[in-house]
């Protein structure tokens, strides 16, 4: 069916409602240049303003998945569900490089195609790059050989995965129309349903560190993406998680690398990153009918960081794409260390009452961590750890956490950063709920 840019443009302009025909021909226009950039930006201003109700996200949504490559797994004949989780985007948040093995080495077939950082937060994709010799591009027969064999493969994402989505996004980017519900749930389920799932828990953070701006906003997204995924034939559920402070006490990349093989060995769960990485594995093993319910999905979870077998296939997977096969053993030897660590000493005394965690996250950009511009390199060693928590009760001087930084400069202005992200007050704060709400089809 034929239909004109213009068109489709002004029915959503007049707040009608979009055929998933039409949305299917502009999608296919965006994909190849058909459409021009101001058709684009008129579309996305027009729904930014008039919205796109659930059959048009899902309509949305799947136009832009086919836009590229759909993985398929049905031949490999594999005896589990394939199953993957993603998440809005945190500060600390390393919970991916141990889910991953977790669900392995439950059952689960996890291809993960994850994402550099953005803005103040940190990329499942960059803590990889920090890893000498892993391969976060490996060619697509070598990936789906890594998840049949290993059951995990935790790689970037190609140009061939929704490319309609990446010339949307940046058309979005500067057009003021990002923060549309409708659009970035086509956006982030496009991606992650190329992959070819059969289950999808999506973590939408929820505070000062999270990307949607309010905790209705968080709602609102995890509602919506529960429902398109489902539309869209993947299982699909939401957690809501704490994002007012770090999630783990680390932030940088290979420092956070270094917290993941230290969970998984047992020298260190801190407590907030074991809840809601054991939540989302759960619901990963429940919603793919693994295990019939929590406890039992809990039980075989904590059994397979008990027995080494998670630590086990985080190794497996980190050499079969080319990473040292000793890094767990002898981590110091490839992870890259920052030449000057310092205290951040806290100003004043009293109680951890609230945290800046954007101002938490922009810290390690700074120091190099992140980037500014796409095209700029990661300084793979900076980083925070020991970062205190809220409610922590703090004498004056008592460190709020450790600088890793790459110079004495660097890491003054970090500090300054760090003392600027964290209130102190006189009154111990009611503690947050780590997970604030399921949401489940
Ligand atoms: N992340 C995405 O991938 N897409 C959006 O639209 C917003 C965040």
């Amino acid at each position: 069916m034929s239909f004109l840019p213009q068109e489709i443009i002004r029915r959503k302009r007049d707040g009608l409602a979009l055929s998933a025909e039409e949305i299917q021909f502009f999608v296919r226009g965006i994909t190849d240049n058909s459409v021009s950039e101001g058709q684009i930006a008129a579309l996305a201003m027009a729904v930014y303003f008039n919205d796109m109700n659930m059959d048009e996200r899902v309509a949305f949504t799947l136009a832009m998945r086919d836009s590229g490559q759909v993985m398929e797994w049905k031949s490999l004949n594999l005896p589990g569900p394939v199953v993957d989780k993603h998440s809005t985007g945190g500060v600390g948040d390393v919970v991916s490089l141990m889910l991953g093995p977790m669900i392995a080495a439950c059952g689960g077939y996890v291809p993960m195609i994850s994402g550099r950082g953005l803005g103040h937060t940190g990329g499942t994709l960059d803590k990889f790059d920090s890893i000498p010799g892993y391969c976060t591009v490996p060619d697509p027969e070598l990936f789906r050989k890594v998840v049949k064999d290993i059951g995990v493969a935790i790689i970037g994402q190609t140009a061939q995965l929704a490319p309609s989505d990446k010339r949307f996004y940046s058309i979005r980017d500067v057009t003021a129309t990002v923060e549309s519900v409708a659009m970035i749930t086509g956006s982030i389920l496009s991606k992650k349903l190329s992959a070819g799932l059969d289950a999808l828990v999506m973590d939408v953070k929820v505070g000062s560190g999270a990307f949607m701006p309010t905790y209705e906003k968080s709602v609102e997204l995890a509602e919506s993406i529960v429902a398109v995924g489902n539309g869209a034939g993947t299982k699909t559920s939401a957690l809501l998680t704490e994002m007012n402070e770090s999630l783990g006490p680390v932030a940088g990349n290979a420092l956070e690398v270094r917290l993941a093989i230290d969970y998984l060995t047992g020298r260190s769960r801190p407590a907030r990153l074991h809840e809601v990485t054991m939540a989302l594995c759960a619901e990963m093993l429940v919603l793919s009918g693994i295990e019939k319910d929590d406890a039992s999905a809990r039980a075989r979870l904590q059994a397979a960081l008990d027995s080494g077998e998670a630590l086990n296939r985080f190794a497996k997977m980190v050499a079969a794409l080319g990473g040292p096969a000793d890094l767990v053993e002898s981590t110091d030897k490839y992870l890259e260390s920052a030449p000057v660590v310092v205290p951040v000493p806290a100003l004043r005394a009293g109680f951890v009452s609230a945290v800046d965690t954007r101002g938490l996250g922009l810290a390690v950009v700074s120091m190099g961590g992140g980037r500014r511009r796409p095209s700029d390199a990661i300084d793979f060693a900076v980083g925070l750890t020991g970062l205190v928590e809220l409610g922590d009760a703090i004498a004056v001087g008592q460190p709020l956490a450790m600088v890793h930084a790459r110079t004495q400069e660097a890491a003054a202005q970090a500090v300054r950063e760090v003392q600027a992200a964290y209130a102190l007050g006189d009154v111990k704060p009611a503690p947050n709920p780590v997970i604030y709400r399921t949401i489940r089809p």
